[in-house]
């Protein structure tokens, strides 16, 4: 079958397919951990199941604006307001089947074909795939453990040519776990400001999961309020990624422009999830403190028992649920017939041999690490972090 050449230039999710490898391998009888997917083992909180139930009972089951429910759209903006002092109106919220959605409608609204879009690597899988399909060239900005992952004002600054339209990151980030600081944020808006045809995509999905403290919006500053599309959504804080429902403050026609794509590829996002997610937006976040403190142990956990495993090098993430070690110390080494010469080696021989998977560094822009993500209980981690150790010292 000839299908599209834009399918040609596509990778599938590296998140997406080890975890259907696991599963599949699972279904096999095999006793897989899976440390690959980013999504957390809580349930949906019983309220926001409680609102969803009530809307089927209401009856919000018809096509929902394309834009999304006013209701969910003036939380959002309290939201943003409370959570991020950030002042945005109805017109400039838009809600999405996922932050993955919000993301896609964005980058097609504004990259064009030959349209450079800077990436700091270690960057999210799908953020350079979306940058491909809307046929942009995604420009890669490498980041080193050193730094903590972080991308400066400088190399940002280095990184512009006449070409660049957007810059895309995360923060709290995937997969590094790196959080930005006010200091480190108002930096880079002091590059953005520069270059005022230059939009950012600051990606905030992991905005609750943060164990430094407050979290920083990129949008705060005034100066480039303008020129920043704010993406969050419900999947992490709230437990809901089989929800689907992303949403971002953007400036008015970037809004308007996105709301015109998915008028044409989903007529909007499911409306019972849109009312979970009404009682989820307006929720007091402190109901989350348990949750963050519970991902901050197992962070904790996780560091202590990598660190005993010689050649794991480990940054200390500030949020999300990941880490990202550099593995490199095994490159070379070889147990067998298995050589391990990448990091994708590496995670192939740890689910072969430790029925571990992780995901590989190399999906994320960075050859000498692995992602782990620790969103499952402190006994399974220290179940796989064993298993982990054991493989690994096959290696000679
Ligand atoms: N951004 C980042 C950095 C992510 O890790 C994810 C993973 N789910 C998303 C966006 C997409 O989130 P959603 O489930 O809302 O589509
Ligand atoms: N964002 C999660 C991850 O990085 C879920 C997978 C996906 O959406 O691609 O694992």
């Amino acid at each position: 079958m000839q299908l599209a050449s834009r399918l040609s230039k596509l990778e599938e999710s590296a998140t997406l397919a080890m975890s259907r490898l696991a599963r599949e391998l699972k279904a096999q009888g095999k006793d897989i951990i899976s440390l690959s997917l980013g999504e957390p083992d809580f349930h949906t909180p019983q309220f926001i199941k409680d609102a969803a139930i009530e809307a089927l009972n209401n009856n919000f089951t018809t096509y929902p604006p394309v834009p999304g429910y006013d209701d969910l759209r003036d939380a959002i903006v309290e939201k943003f307001k409370r959570d991020n002092g950030l002042n945005y109106k109805r017109e400039n919220i838009i809600v999405s089947t996922g932050a993955k959605q919000s993301i896609a409608n964005v980058v097609f609204s504004c990259v064009g074909e030959g349209d450079e879009v800077l990436i700091p690597a270690p960057y999210w899988v799908s953020y350079i795939e979306i940058v491909k399909m809307a046929d942009g060239v995604p420009v890669v900005i490498p980041t080193t453990m050193e730094t903590d992952f972080k991308l400066t004002a400088d190399a940002l600054e280095k990184a512009i040519t006449p070409k660049t339209k957007m810059l895309i990151y995360s923060s709290p980030c995937n997969p590094t776990g790196s959080v930005y600081s006010y200091d480190e944020l108002k930096a880079l808006a002091a590059v953005i400001e520069k270059y005022p045809d230059l939009i950012v995509i600051s990606d905030e999905i992991y905005e609750h999961i943060n164990f430094k403290g407050k979290h920083e919006s990129l949008a705060q500053f005034d100066a480039i309020f303008n020129q920043v599309v704010t993406i969050n959504g419900v999947s992490k804080a709230w437990a809901m990624t089989g929800w689907r429902l992303g949403y971002i403050g953007a400036p008015v026609e970037i809004a308007n422009a996105c709301n015109k794509i998915q008028g044409q590829f989903t007529s909007g996002t499911n409306s019972i999830a849109q009312k979970a997610a009404v009682a989820a937006v307006k929720a007091d976040v402190s109901v989350l403190t348990d949750m963050v403190a519970a991902f901050k142990n197992r962070r904790d956990l996780c560091l202590r028992l990598l660190n005993e495993i010689p050649g794991m090098k480990c940054s200390i993430p500030d949020g999300a649920f990941y880490l990202f070690p550099d593995i490199s110390a095994y490159f070379g080494k070889k147990c067998g017939n298995t050589v391990i010469r990448t990091a994708n080696d590496l995670s192939m021989y740890l689910l072969d041999e430790a029925n571990v998977a992780l995901v590989t560094g190399e999906a994320f822009g960075n050859e000498k690490c692995i992602r782990i993500s620790y969103a499952t209980s402190e006994n399974i981690l220290e179940e796989a972090i064993s298993r982990i150790k054991i493989a690994l010292a096959k290696l000679q």
